[in-house]
């Protein structure tokens, strides 16, 4: 597909859809879920998600305009297979998003699975690599929340998600036997990580394989808000496939108000999350399956590295709300595949720095009191949690 042609479909793409979280309640969610699909494939109606592998990163132009009296500039880019949407307040906002949205594709390059010269894609292939700075400080996150969830995040999961289908959208069920085959590679403890002066080596195991899919997004928002604060701005939404991060509050000092999707319902939200300066991540069922036409039973994206199969722990979606984006991202995908009972315990012990909203399988939802007064459902049961 030529640049021009992909390009025009990623705009009409963004304009169908609008983002799966919005400022405001009244025009959250609603035109998202008009544009999804809702077929066989379960993949989100955007072109983010239904023909990433080929898809080449490209940012848009930067839109400037003045809004609140302030210089506001905003910029699409499409990246790590998803549509982002960044916006900014402030004198240099149009140099700061185009500056973010460079380093978005930067990072993409680093990391992607997809491409064989990247920093992941080289060590996939020959088994070990160096690895830069950034992506060093995904592994070693990853690690931390790998080793304080039991292994429920496990960035080694990538064998598994190829055995289904999930790498190339050739989905199947695989066999138990496959499965058994595979899973002892599936343990990010068999990785090592060797710190060097001249730079971090990676070495995987025969037959590894790794995929920071479940971090880096949280990882490049936050670099985003750093660079926008490295342009002296205040206030901004850095949109990437669904998360959200929030720089400071809203110009005058209001929090951002954020919808959460509704993972039933893509044309809902299940409420609003008033929120500044904090990262707002989601990881749910509803993010990308496939249905087993023989059995009519849906299998997601997010597998328990325990037993090789996606994550049934009872709950549809879970929010993790931080200023650390990278923590957010892992411990979203983490607390998926935990359940709400270790979820909850794992925050007792080691949330200082985080907060969750949990949807249960019967759309109860749980909140962690950090979140009580900030956070408003939309005809939802709400229950709160204490430490
Ligand atoms: P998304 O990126 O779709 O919003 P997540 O942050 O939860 O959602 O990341 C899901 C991705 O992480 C999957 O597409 C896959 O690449 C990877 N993954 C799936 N299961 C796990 C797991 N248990 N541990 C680590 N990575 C996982
Ligand atoms: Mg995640």
């Amino acid at each position: 597909m030529c640049l021009l042609t992909a390009f025009c479909l990623f705009l009409s793409a963004l304009s169908l859809r609008g983002c799966k979280k919005e400022e405001t309640p009244s025009s959250s969610g609603k035109e998202s879920g008009e544009a999804r699909e809702t077929g066989e494939t379960g993949e989100k109606g955007e072109m983010g998600e239904t023909a990433p592998a080929l898809q080449e990163d490209i940012i848009g132009d930067v839109a400037v305009t003045k809004k609140d009296g302030l210089t506001y500039a905003e910029v699409d880019v499409y990246a790590m297979t998803t549509t982002m949407q960044l916006k900014a307040y402030g004198d240099r906002a149009p140099e700061a998003v185009q500056a973010a949205a460079e380093e978005i594709v930067r990072l993409d390059r680093l990391l992607s699975v997809g491409n064989p010269e990247s920093e992941i894609g080289v060590i996939n292939a020959e088994g070990e690599g160096k690895v830069s700075a950034d992506t060093l400080a995904m592994l070693k996150k990853a690690g931390k929340v790998h080793e304080r969830s039991g292994g429920a995040l496990d960035i080694s999961v990538y064998p598994m998600m190829e055995l289904w289908g999930f790498t190339t959208e050739e989905y199947r069920v695989p066999s138990q036997e496959e499965i058994d085959s595979l899973l002892p590679l599936v343990d990010q403890d068999l990785m090592e990580i060797e710190e060097r002066e001249e730079g971090a080596l990676v070495r995987l195991a025969e037959g590894q394989g790794i995929d920071l899919g479940a971090v880096a997004k949280g990882f490049t928002s936050d670099r985003v808000a750093q660079i926008f604060r490295s342009y002296g701005l205040e206030s901004g939404l850095i949109y990437l496939g669904g998360n959200v991060h929030c720089l400071g509050s809203k110009p005058g000092g209001a929090d951002w108000r954020i919808g959460i999707q509704d993972p039933g319902n893509s044309a809902g939200i299940v409420g609003v999350l008033a929120v500044s300066g904090k990262a707002v991540i989601t990881s749910g069922a509803y993010e990308r399956y496939f249905k087993d036409e023989e059995t009519g039973k849906t299998y997601h994206h997010i597998l328990d590295p325990a037993t090789g199969c996606p994550a049934e722990t009872g709950i549809s979606s879970v929010t993790i709300v931080s200023p650390d984006g990278t923590l957010a991202d892992s411990l979203s995908t983490a607390c998926f595949v935990m359940g709400l009972e270790k979820s909850v315990e794992y925050w007792r012990e080691y949330g200082d720095d985080f907060e969750m909203i949990i949807m249960d399988d019967e759309g109860l939802i749980h909140l962690t009191e950090g979140l009580e007064k900030s956070f408003t459902s939309e005809g939802h049961k709400v229950k709160i949690i204490y430490r």
